[in-house]
């Protein structure tokens, strides 16, 4: 028996068994393939990842470990992003850019921002997103922008969401950027992800190729049941395998369920758990894009294109010369479900592009598809924190490690998950 047994070969799976060393570990996978959320697909000469994927901010460790998988070769820029309001595009952050919101409306957020920070120039700590956005932005600018993006992209009211996950996420202005950016562009950027770097070729998946080397895995294993106390795994293909130690990389509320030791109180936790899902619209085209942004985001809620990205902007390899890639994210959760006309969802998405001037007409589309992703954002919703506190003392006593962004149930970007899986290998080596 392997000395370590890691459920997943997604980015968090594989480098946990990069860290304590490939010969020590076991990996079992569901899927035929590794990489899990980082998958890229590659059709007909275009490359799709799971949403846009790029790699900002993973400090210097994980930035060469990157490198490194992919010999070099990679894409490095300056984030360019915008947000689509009613016709409008706006840079982004639009709060430290308001020159580009068009009147009466601007001089409304103005206002509105102003009154606000001198009402409450000191104001007490927010208990739920929509305070937060209210002391930041003022009442006008939050309803119109950030509210109306909550319930697209987190599928619930800003009321609804805590505030422990914003960090610097959601940029918090002072009254010269948000004065200065209503008369024109400010000299600095203010979007927190600054820069941002991408594989040349074959992805975001290329930047597994350092950790997937020598790594162990059975692939089309998924677990359908274990029990703690006797360390056992099953899995759905009928075979069954004893672990010593155990690394979980798999959604927290699916393991809780396939556990056959969890108690009504940990089921009841882990069934408040909520993640939105989402529907990745890939549309190809046969100009090149309209636009220089690496992705955009659409505040109007008539629409269900929430994140669109355009795949060539990442890198030039991820679509054929003149010819461009869209891919567009729509939202659900238990919260709001998703729409399952798959064929309409393609369809209207299409005519909003056509709409914001992304395509160009109906027959420069070669190509639609729509594919699922059943796991997109943890939503950090109030019962999201005592929820996890009850899972995760559940689960310590029997000495299983968690790993990555579904299993920690955190907002865990991949340099967070090689961060934390190298954490986790310290953690098993003493167990
Ligand atoms: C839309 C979107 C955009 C993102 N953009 C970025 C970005 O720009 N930059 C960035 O750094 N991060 C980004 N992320 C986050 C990044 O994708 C994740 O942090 C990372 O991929 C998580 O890896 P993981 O290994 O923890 O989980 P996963 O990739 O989900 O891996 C878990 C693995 O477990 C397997 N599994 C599940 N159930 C079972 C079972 N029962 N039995 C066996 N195996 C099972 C799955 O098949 C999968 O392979 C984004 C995430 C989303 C949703």
């Amino acid at each position: 028996m392997e000395e370590i047994t890691i459920l997943g070969a997604g980015l968090s799976g594989l480098s946990t068994s990069f860290h304590v060393g490939h010969q020590k570990c076991q990996i079992y996978e569901a899927k035929p393939y590794y990489g899990g959320h980082i998958y890229s697909t590659l059709r007909d000469g275009f490359t799709w990842d799971d949403g846009p994927h790029v790699s900002f901010r993973p400090g210097e460790y994980v930035q060469k470990l990157f490198a490194e998988s992919v010999d070099g070769q990679f894409v490095e820029g300056p984030t360019c992003v915008s947000n689509y309001y009613r016709g409008n595009w706006i840079e982004h952050p639009a709060q430290s850019n308001l020159y580009q919101i068009p009147e009466p409306l601007r001089t409304k957020c103005l206002d509105s921002f102003l009154e606000t920070r001198k009402k409450n120039p000191d104001p007490a700590q927010p208990v739920n997103y929509q305070e937060w956005l209210y002391q930041a932005f003022g009442p006008v600018f939050a309803e119109t922008f950030p509210a109306a993006y909550t319930r697209k992209y987190w599928t619930t009211d800003p009321v609804n969401l805590g505030v422990d996950w914003i960090g610097e996420r959601v940029f918090y202005p002072n009254i010269e950027d948000v004065v200065n950016g209503a008369k024109g562009p400010l000299d600095r950027l203010t979007y927190w992800v600054q820069g941002w770097r991408y594989p040349l070729k074959g992805g975001f998946l290329s930047y597994c190729n350092k950790f997937v080397q020598g790594s162990r895995i059975k692939y089309e294993k998924k677990l359908s049941k274990i029990n703690f106390a006797k360390r056992m795994l099953w899995f759905d293909d009928q075979s069954t395998t004893q672990y010593k130690k155990l690394v979980s990389t798999i959604p927290l509320p699916v393991f809780i369920e396939l556990s056959e030791d969890a108690t009504q109180d940990v089921r009841e936790a882990a069934s408040l758990l909520r993640c939105t899902t989402f529907l990745s619209v890939e549309i190809t085209l046969n100009h090149s894009a309209k636009r220089n942004e690496q992705w955009l985001y659409v505040y109007d809620e008539d629409k269900l294109s929430t994140r669109i990205s355009i795949m060539e902007n990442f890198s030039p390899n991820n679509a054929p010369p003149n010819c461009s890639g869209i891919a567009v994210e729509v939202y659900g959760s238990p919260y709001r479900p998703l729409p399952t006309d798959h064929p309409m969802v393609g369809k209207k998405v299409k005519q909003e592009l056509i709409e914001m001037g992304l395509i160009e007409d109906e027959q420069a589309v070669t190509s639609l598809n729509v594919r699922h992703s059943p796991w997109g954002q943890v939503i950090f919703d109030h019962n999201r924190k005592p929820a996890l506190e009850t899972i995760n003392a559940f689960l310590d006593q029997f000495g299983i490690v968690r790993v990555g962004r579904y299993a920690e149930w955190g907002y865990l970007m991949t340099h967070d998950c090689v961060l934390s899986s190298r954490d986790a290998a310290q953690i098993i080596e003493q167990k």
